[in-house]
Formats: structure tokens, C-alpha cells, sequence
């Protein structure tokens, strides 16, 4: 099923109406209404760009809660000095 929906008005708002030419149009604006499509280009490019970003900070995470568990070494000024670095790239 195709949706449709006015690019200009708010989606909570909006009704569709049938013109006098038969074409559906906004409710509020008038305006002819666009074919929604099912998964649009930009959402993908959006989850690759955001899951890009966010995977390094995950794998980060990772790395740092193993470190915790079962520490390389005893040096334990290194992983507080690691942990301030996350905080401050978090903030
Ligand atoms: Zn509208």
C-alpha cells in the first residue's frame, strides 16, 4: 500500500481531501500529496552514517568493560586515564 503525504504541513495534522480533478490533496494546505515510499534512501544512508559513528564507540566500550574484567596488567591509572578520555569524547 502506497501512503501519502503533504511535505509541507504537520504529519499529526494532516487529512486527505479529493480535489475537484480527482487527485488526492492536503487537507489543510491544499497542496498535492507525495507518494511515500516504503523505505526511503535517505533513512539507509542515515543508519549506515549513525552506525558508522556509533560502532567504534560500542567496540570501545567493549574493549574497555573486558579490560575491567580480567585487567591486562596492574596498571590501574591507565584504564582511569582511558576511562576520563570516553567521558570527555561522550560530553
Ligand atoms: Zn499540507
Amino acid at each position: 500500500m502506497v501512503r501519502y503525504y503533504c511535505p509541507y504541513c504537520n504529519p499529526k495534522y494532516q487529512f486527505q481531501k479529493q480535489s475537484s480533478k480527482g487527485n488526492l490533496i492536503c487537507g489543510l494546505c491544499g497542496e498535492d500529496l507525495v507518494k511515500k515510499p516504503f523505505i526511503r534512501l535517505n533513512q539507509i544512508i542515515a543508519l549506515v552514517a549513525a552506525s558508522s559513528l556509533l560502532l567504534p564507540l560500542i567496540y570501545t566500550f567493549i574493549f574497555l568493560i573486558k579490560n575491567q574484567i580480567n585487567p591486562p596488567n596492574k596498571n590501574y591509572q591507565a584504564i582511569s586515564t582511558l576511562m576520563i578520555i570516553i567521558k570527555e569524547k561522550l560530553s
